[in-house]
């Protein structure tokens, strides 16, 4: 099963992927997961990744592309995989249909996470994430039971660079502008499953797999 989940920065959609990786044991991608650990690393595409990300801009759609052209040729995608924040523009999509026809695939579904633009601003400004393990955690909705400490695996948290409120609107209205139009995109294909993003979740991951059914 190849699927995609659109959904703005905060949807929800990378701690989805986190339970939908166990459920249907396919990979999950994450562009940003992989930009980020270039910038930790320090390598030229890190570098070059950077500032774009703490503007809250899009990283080049060529970048990016090869980074999941790359990313799909290898062995663990053969059964299926979980894109979260690729594709995030029309041609990001274009090439994604072009490699995987290549590849003799196709995209099954697209889940689109709906969640209110102010929740969202409230959700990324209060998260936390394990520097060890990456947990995930909300200040305000979901505090580890010691601050700044990791529940699960005792590492110390951290606020991602561009979850302040400055970068989290300008990440907000690029996705407005360059990702919303996808919705449309895959809608033409007849891909797209709406879910409310909002309730616990567990509950918004049952409606995913009831979807998925
Ligand atoms: P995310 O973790 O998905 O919120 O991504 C964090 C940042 O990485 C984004 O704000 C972009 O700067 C960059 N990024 C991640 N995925 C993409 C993509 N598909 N296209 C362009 N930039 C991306």
């Amino acid at each position: 099963m190849n699927l995609i989940l659109l959904g703005g920065p905060g949807a929800g959609k990378g701690t989805q992927a986190k339970m939908m990786i166990e459920k249907y044991q396919i990979p999950q991608i994450s562009t940003g997961d992989i930009l980020r650990a270039a910038v930790k690393e320090g390598t030229e595409l890190g570098k070059q990744a950077k500032a774009c990300m703490d503007a809250g801009k899009l990283v080049p759609d060529e970048v990016v592309i090869g980074i999941i052209e790359d990313r799909l040729k290898q062995a663990d995608c053969q059964k299926g995989f979980i894109l979260d924040g690729f594709p995030r523009t029309v041609p990001q999509a274009e090439a994604l249909d072009k490699t995987l026809q290549k590849m003799g695939s196709k995209i099954d579904h697209v889940l689109s996470i709906d969640v209110d633009e102010e929740e969202l601003v409230k959700r990324l400004t209060g998260r936390r994430t394990c520097k060890q393990c990456g947990q995930m955690y909300h200040i305000i909705f979901s505090p580890p039971k010691k601050e700044g400490v990791c529940d699960k695996c005792g590492g110390e948290l951290y606020q991602r660079d561009d979850d302040n409120e400055a970068t989290v609107r300008s990440r907000l209205a690029t996705y407005n502008q360059q990702t919303k139009p996808l919705i449309d995109y895959y809608s033409k294909q007849e891909l797209v499953r709406q879910i409310k993003g909002v309730g616990s979740i567990s509950d918004i991951f049952q409606k995913i797999v009831d979807t998925l059914r």
